[in-house]
């Protein structure tokens, strides 16, 4: 059975496995929603409650520009103010950051839903009463999600510090078909793979930075046994690829680069110094785009070289997939 943090231990438990952290509250107050008429050109505005502060909060939810935008790029902060405005969803230069220029070219705060949804029970109940769940360093819940390798993939709220196992056993059902596990990604695509014996890190950012990865957004992927790591690490270098909004010539030249190699990699060519060339790219164009797509195929990639370098060998001398063996 898995094991809670002694911290976590001494809180009130959540419900598991779908921990409505939030669900003996008292239903917020939701004023009357101003009908309102869709300016030109916009999908929606949806004016709803902030609740227990008894103001309403107008959230403008797309533009009809956007119609033509909606890819992985568009969620940076300042690709969805373009959005917003209509324009492409194109990563802008920084600084200036939305804190000072933002939608519109004024001050703007931008900040997930799952964030903002943490708002609400805060006002109502404190931050004390917050600061209850989770750990020290990171307070309250997570959003989680796992992908279709488990016998209940889904969306799991947890708090923070619970161990990785407990999502997958208790809330996943454990890997579909009794399978082991040959890695995790704590936060795929961009983060770094995790080996098996990391399934008791507990789930926070400190913690998921000392494994060696990162927690990221909470999209947490297994990956069972005979699965080839060469090809996962080249699906992802080719959604990044087709992901990068590609103004930034650093950006193309680097995600282009690096899936050709992979498949270079992934037919057998290239002998060992082909393996070198993925940390050069990766470090050449550090810090060149206006965003942090640049750097995402970085992680899973350098962590896949090194952790499952038996996956690269094997398809360097056969050109095939071990997996498929
Ligand atoms: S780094 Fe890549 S995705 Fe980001 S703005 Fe530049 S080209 Fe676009």
């Amino acid at each position: 059975m898995p094991t809670m943090p002694p911290e976590a231990m001494s809180r009130p438990k959540p419900k598991m496995p779908h921990a409505q952290t939030f669900g003996d509250l008292p239903k917020p107050v939701v004023p009357k929603t101003e009908n309102r008429k869709l300016l030109k050109g916009q999908k929606a505005i949806v004016t709803g409650a902030s609740s227990g502060i008894g103001r309403s909060i107008a959230l403008a939810l797309g533009h009809a520009g956007a119609s033509v935008c909606v890819n992985y790029v568009a969620g940076e902060d300042t690709a969805a103010l373009e959005v917003i405005e209509g324009k492409k969803a194109w990563p802008r230069q920084k600084p200036p950051f939305p804190v000072t220029v933002g939608l519109f070219g004024k001050p703007t705060a931008v900040n997930n839903v799952e964030t903002l949804a943490n708002v609400p029970p805060i006002i109502l109940h404190g931050a004390e009463w917050y600061r209850r769940f989770g750990t020290a360093e990171s307070s309250g819940t997570m959003i989680f999600s796992l992908n279709d390798d488990v016998n209940r993939p889904g969306v799991y709220e947890l708090p923070f510090g619970t161990p990785l196992r407990y999502l997958v056993e208790e809330c996943g059902g454990g890997m579909k078909g009794g399978k082991k596990i040959k890695a995790i990604m704590p936060a795929a695509p961009s983060s770094a793979f995790l080996p098996p014996d990391k399934i008791d890190t507990p789930l926070d950012h400190n913690s998921m930075r000392e494994a060696g990865s990162a927690l990221g957004c909470g999209v947490v992927r297994l990956i069972g046994e005979g699965t080839c790591i060469v090809e996962e690490v080249l699906k992802i270098s080719e959604f990044f690829t087709v992901e990068s909004c590609g103004q930034c010539p650093a950006c193309r030249m680097e995600t282009n680069t690096l899936t050709s190699l992979l498949k270079k990699v992934q037919q057998g060519q290239g002998g060992q110094p082909i393996l070198e060339q993925f940390g050069k790219i990766l470090a050449f164009n550090k810090g060149k785009g206006f965003c942090n797509l640049i750097a995402m195929p970085g992680p899973p990639i350098e962590s896949a070289l090194k952790l499952f370098s038996n996956d690269f060998q094997a398809h360097l001398a056969t050109g095939k997939c071990p997996a498929a063996n």
